[in-house]
């Protein structure tokens, strides 16, 4: 089965927006086990848009086209895919009725005319309620072909696409696609695949692929089987050699658990406080474990101490130390990381300095030296680091360095 997609808004040729949206359904497509050879983007513009739908209609199964099935005068997806598939519009009296229950809702006393524009649509059409917005999504089947119409604004599309769409898409494959993700940090793609070689190398059903991502690789595998029980049992073995082939690199089996979520998780489960003793990556690490729902059981505080003055002050790192060391050294780490545990009772810290860039570092201490440390149980272990890349980046790649350090020293300490 093929699918193809259709970004329509001229917004996105002209670079005013990003086009996430085709992000966002070409990974579920894939999720889904679909082919995609082509994915279009075209402005608000009748004759164009006609031509992309009529070629894309030729060549594949389905075309999801997101965009224009607004109110106003540039939206015209739905009138001109209406056109191609030679379906005539008519009035939805569900979608009449949904309109005039959202607008009641909603801070508008009366309905503007153009939006009754949206409960008119092609005879036949199965119409997919939108739950946050007025434009529904539109289902147009012939000829074994199927157009689907969804609106453009993310907040509208993720919901209804997964709500209604996903299944729809579930149900025209014959065969059932199951993936698992595994989630690594502390190894490279390389170093990942080279552990895999040998199965990667004889995959095809489950499919492994890899990704990297920021100080992390993340592992699907897939596999297609009659049912949902025989997808499973495929999957099942090939996961279980990847995890036990890669140890405590893995830090996660969840499709949707980030590797913040995993630490604070961790902390919960052995019951443990931390704080965060951070220089260069100035609450960027505690931002981080803040974002993970629950994370008031777990976080005690967040110092960001990025001069020397605040390290002593807030920490208790002793003058001689960063006088004798330096701020970027495995003894400030070691000092933070103590500091913050006994400035909070907490349970452990986690502690963070280095050289971000671009200026500041000199042959002894490049910029991307970082030191990452970590309190536990009376002892502190602290690592070095050599990153590469710019400011932004050495701040990203010590946050999860920071995060993972911690989880490892949790297991190691804990499990
Ligand atoms: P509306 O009812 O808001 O007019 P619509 O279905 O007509 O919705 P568009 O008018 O094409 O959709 O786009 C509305 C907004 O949705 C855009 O301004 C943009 O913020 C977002 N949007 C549209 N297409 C995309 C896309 N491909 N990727 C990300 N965002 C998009
Ligand atoms: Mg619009």
């Amino acid at each position: 089965m093929v699918v193809e997609l259709v970004s329509v808004g001229t917004e996105l040729l002209l670079g005013n927006i990003v086009n996430t949206n085709t992000q966002f359904l070409a990974e579920k497509c894939a999720l889904l086990g679909l082919s995609m050879y082509h994915q279009v983007v075209v402005g608000d513009n009748h004759d164009r848009l006609a031509e992309v739908v009529e070629t894309a209609l030729k060549r594949s199964d389905i075309v999801i086209l997101t965009g224009g099935l607004g109110p106003t005068e540039d939206d015209l997806t739905k009138e001109v895919c209406a056109e191609v598939l030679g379906m005539p519009l008519v009035e939805d009296p569900h979608t009449r009725e949904r309109i005039e229950e959202y607008f009641r809702n909603s801070i508008y006393k009366e309905i503007p005319d153009n939006n009754w524009k949206q409960a008119v649509v092609p005879e036949g059409a199965i119409v997919l309620d939108n739950d946050n917005g007025t434009a529904p999504g539109l289902i147009l089947e012939k000829d074994g072909k199927a157009a689907i119409l969804l609106p453009g604004p993310p907040a509208e599309l993720y919901p209804l696409f997964m709500k209604q769409v996903y299944p729809y898409l579930q149900n025209l494959q014959p065969e059932v696609i199951r993936s698992q993700m595994i989630k690594v940090c502390g190894m490279g793609e390389s170093q990942v695949e080279d552990t895999l070689l040998d199965l990667i190398d004889k995959q095809s059903n489950p499919t492994i692929a890899t990704y990297a991502k920021t100080g992390e690789v993340h592992i699907r595998v897939t596999a297609k089987a009659a049912d949902e029980e025989a997808a499973r049992q495929l999957v099942k073995p090939v996961v279980k050699e990847i995890k036990s082939r890669l140890g405590d690199c893995v830090y996660s089996t969840k499709e949707n658990e980030t590797l913040e979520m995993a630490v604070v998780r961790l902390l919960d489960k052995y019951g443990l406080t931390v704080t965060t003793a951070e220089s260069c990556t100035g609450g960027l690490l505690s931002g981080r474990i803040v974002n993970v729902p629950g994370a008031s059981d777990v976080f005690r505080e967040g110092f960001i101490t990025y001069s020397n003055k605040a390290k002593r002050k807030y920490l208790d790192v002793s003058k001689s130390t960063l006088k004798k060391y330096g701020a970027v050294s495995e003894q400030t780490a070691r000092e933070m990381a103590t500091g913050a545990v006994f400035a909070t009772d907490s349970d452990t810290s986690v502690a963070v300095t280095g050289i971000a860039g671009p200026d500041g570092g000199t042959e002894e201490k490049p910029v991307g030296l970082v030191y990452i440390g970590t309190y536990m149980k009376d002892t502190v272990r602290v690592e070095q680091y050599q990153f590469k890349g710019n400011r932004a980046k050495v701040r990203e790649q010590a946050v999860v360095k920071a995060l993972d350090l911690l989880r490892r020293s949790i297991l190691d300490n804990y499990r």
